[in-house]
């Protein structure tokens, strides 16, 4: 099946908010095997918006729009699939009664034109939107559908997963699973190299690697009668790809690293404390985006100047004067000070040279050292971040923290070798 997602929207074509709807959108398809082959952007003008759907329909079986089927006069897309398809508009009894009662719960009153969203193509399948007041609906049309969903992704995805999903999977034969490898401190090249042969001679399950701010995630995906045995034919290439990777795993399904690091924590009952320098708080806000972080996540500091590197961490004035705050001793008296602070299990620091400015030939952009401190380990690790790229600070910040989220993982699993 080909699919086409076209997003509604002035507001995305001058750039003011990003399609976040249609990366949602072209993940849940393609978990579900649907190649997507196009995605396109249209403005809020019913002549375009017909000549844009008209093209699809030729193209692709199913399309997937999101965005213009609010209660306003730019809100166009249900009259325009209509005029394109010829079918005439009617009430939809059901709908205007969620509608009515959706004001109802919130308390608000319900002006005229919301009734415009209970008005629907004759014969459209209503998809009701728990979350908002226009419904989605699908048109079918000689073997073609279409689905028209919200634009507001807080009603869209919730749609899409409980009425898209079921309809999409109703005449599924076969289901299909995926399972994600995800790898820090290899980079795509090697892992492919390692991997390459294999990949070739996999018809099913497949591995298909995708990189990311240097991380790798590998997604092993199987086609089956049912998820049971599509998991079953998964697991022993999961095993085989996690050995020759080694270490470099960082996890299965486990998300993002931070994830990673509060579970393994919380799984450990270990605590954590950062002391951050150049990454200035990234550390803290990675690790406090998840839920659950506050029973793992004892502190984080943000030393940027030396002085409170050495009044409130405690890096000896010393150790400063000799080597300097971007070094290998510093780091490791800044994870060693947010430890003894905070009285964590371990604590994790960082120190280095973001740039664009302020390096040297000894300590050039890029020079990072990251540390970690506890009873049964204590390590610095030395980093030559820099790619060459003009202005890559944010890339090193970003860098740096996932090194140190990573030496911090690393670190918890020595307790279970
Ligand atoms: P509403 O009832 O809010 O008018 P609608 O279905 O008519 O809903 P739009 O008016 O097109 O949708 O968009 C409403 C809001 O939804 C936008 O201002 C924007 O914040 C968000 N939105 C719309 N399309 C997208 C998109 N493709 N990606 C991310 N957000 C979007």
């Amino acid at each position: 099946m080909k699919a086409e997602i076209l997003c509604v929207g002035t507001e995305l074509l001058l750039g003011d908010i990003v399609n976040t709807n249609a990366v949602f959108l072209s993940r849940e398809l393609a978990k579900l095997g649907i190649d997507v082959y196009h995605q396109s952007v249209v403005g809020d003008n019913s002549e375009r918006l017909k000549s844009c759907l008209a093209h699809a329909m030729e193209q692709s079986d199913l399309i997937i729009t999101t965005g213009g089927l609010g209660p306003t006069y730019d809100d166009i897309t249900k009259e325009t699939v209509a005029e394109l398809f010829g079918l005439p508009m009617e009430l939809n009894e059901t709908s205007l009664q969620e509608i009515k009662s959706f004001f109802a719960r919130i308390d608000r009153p319900m002006t005229d034109n919301n009734k415009k969203q209970a008005v629907m193509p004759k014969g459209a399948i209503v998809l009701q939107n728990k979350n908002g007041t226009a419904p989605g609906l699908i048109v079918e049309e000689n073997g073609k559908a279409v689905v028209l969903l919200p634009g507001p992704p807080r009603e869209m995805k919730p749609m899409f997963l409980e009425g898209v999903l079921p309809y999409l999977r109703r005449d599924a034969q076969t289901t299909l699973v995926s399972h994600n490898i995800h790898i820090f401190g290899l980079g795509e090249s090697q892992v492919e190299s390692m991997l390459r042969d294999r990949m070739e001679q996999l018809k099913n399950p497949t591995i298909a690697p995708y990189a990311k701010d240097g991380e790798m995630l590998l997604r092993i995906t199987a086609s089956a009668e049912d998820a049971s045995h599509a998991d079953a034919m998964i697991r022993p290439l999961l095993s085989e790809v996690s050995d020759l990777l080694g270490d470099a795993v960082y996890g299965v399904d486990s998300g993002s690293l931070q994830n990673a690091v509060v579970q393994a924590l919380s799984e450990n009952h270990k605590k954590l404390a950062s002391a951050e320098s150049c990454t200035g708080g990234l550390i803290s806000k990675r690790i406090t985006e998840i839920p659950g972080a506050s029973q793992v996540f004892d502190c984080g500091i943000c030393c940027y100047s030396n002085e409170i590197k050495r009044r409130v961490v405690g890096v000896s004035e010393d150790t400063l004067a000799r080597y300097g705050a971007v070094s290998r001793q510093t780091a490791a008296e800044l994870a060693a000070g947010a430890r003894r602070l905070s009285h964590a299990d371990i604590g994790i620091s960082t120190t280095g040279i973001a740039g664009p400015d302020g390096g040297t030939k000894d300590k050039p952009v890029g020079l990072v050292y990251v540390g970690v401190d506890s009873d049964w380990h204590r390590e610095v690790l030395e980093l030559r971040l820099s790619r060459g790229y003009p202005d890559e600070r944010e890339l090193i910040r970003w860098l740096a923290s996932s090194h140190a989220l990573f030496l911090a993982l690393q670190t918890i699993r020595r307790l279970q070798r």
